[in-house]
């Protein structure tokens, strides 16, 4: 999609810190990190958030989502855990209308969730 941040960064029009990247999925260090390790996970397809799933487009959340687990082996956030957060419109701050999920990990998270 034209002048979607994500989506050029996805395509290299924009230089990010890639993590991870398949036929799907692309995956790069937040700007921004609120954890010792944030990382934020993408398809390359543009969808605005998880408000705008459905059938057809489940298949680009999936992807998404098995491509957390490699990610967190990778970048070693095991036995520990993370936390994967996907903020969806204004009120849960999302700030890039994206799809994306948050990992969040290397250390204890905050017991606050909201
Ligand atoms: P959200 O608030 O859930 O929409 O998350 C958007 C995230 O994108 C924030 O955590 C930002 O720090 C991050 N971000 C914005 N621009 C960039 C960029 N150019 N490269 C990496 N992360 C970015
Ligand atoms: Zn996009």
């Amino acid at each position: 999609m034209e002048n979607c941040l994500f989506c050029k960064l996805a395509a290299g029009e924009i230089p990010s810190a890639k993590v991870y990247e398949d036929e799907t999925v692309y995956a790069f260090r937040d700007i921004a990190p609120q954890a010792p390790v944030h990382i934020l996970v993408i398809p390359k397809t543009h969808i605005a958030s998880v408000q705008e799933l459905n059938g057809e487009t489940i298949g680009l959340a999936a992807a998404c989502l098995l491509a957390i687990p490699k990610i967190a082996a990778q970048e070693g956030l095991l036995p520990g855990g993370y936390r994967v957060v996907s903020n969806c419109g204004p009120d849960a701050g999302q700030t890039v209308g994206h799809l994306h999920f948050h990992i969040l990990g290397g250390t204890r998270l905050n017991d606050r969730m909201a």
